[in-house]
């Protein structure tokens, strides 16, 4: 992979955190970038479909409601992404990484993940990368720069960092 192309998958990744932003959910913000090349194909975060009120429901119902990221990206595609590749602030869950794989996208790129996270997450995690594996869908983890990240990881890791 080239120097060029590292700083641009440093760029989408950012990308995709300050699209988590844009999500209204107090307690998960989850953002993702899809690239074909080095356009951006399209862009989503987690959320309620547009028109359906943001109103203070439980848990299982925010759940049922709730468009993952990775599928408003898709849905917002308006194309067809065969070939390209996602950038996800988290790992895909297993029913995004379904979609993920039926439209044919090849690379997804995640931050590293931390082993808290793989803890908490361990059973999702490995149906996650299962299918990802099973698929020949490439899974890429990355160090993210310590402009972009509150908690900036080692020098001798940041490699995205010296390549800006
Ligand atoms: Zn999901």
């Amino acid at each position: 992979m080239s120097e060029l192309n590292k700083k641009w998958q440093a760029r989408f990744m950012d990308m995709a955190f300050m699209v988590a932003t844009w999500s209204k959910d107090p307690s998960t913000q989850v953002g993702a970038v899809i690239i074909d090349g080095n356009h951006i194909v399209s862009m989503g975060f987690n959320g309620y479909p547009h028109g359906v009120e943001d109103r203070a429901d439980d848990r299982e119902i925010k759940y049922l409601k709730t468009i993952h990221a990775e599928e408003n990206a898709i849905l917002h595609a308006n194309r067809n992404i065969n070939g390209c590749s996602l950038f996800a602030t988290h790992l895909p869950c297993p029913n995004c990484c379904a979609k993920i794989i039926q439209v044919g996208i090849s690379q997804v790129f995640i931050p590293h993940q931390t082993d808290d996270y793989l803890s908490r997450w361990g059973d999702k995690v490995k149906v996650s990368m299962g299918m990802f594996n099973e698929c020949g869908v490439s899974v890429i983890q990355m160090e993210r720069s310590s402009k972009s990240n509150p908690h900036p990881v080692g020098a001798s890791e940041s490699a995205y960092a010296r390549n800006k």
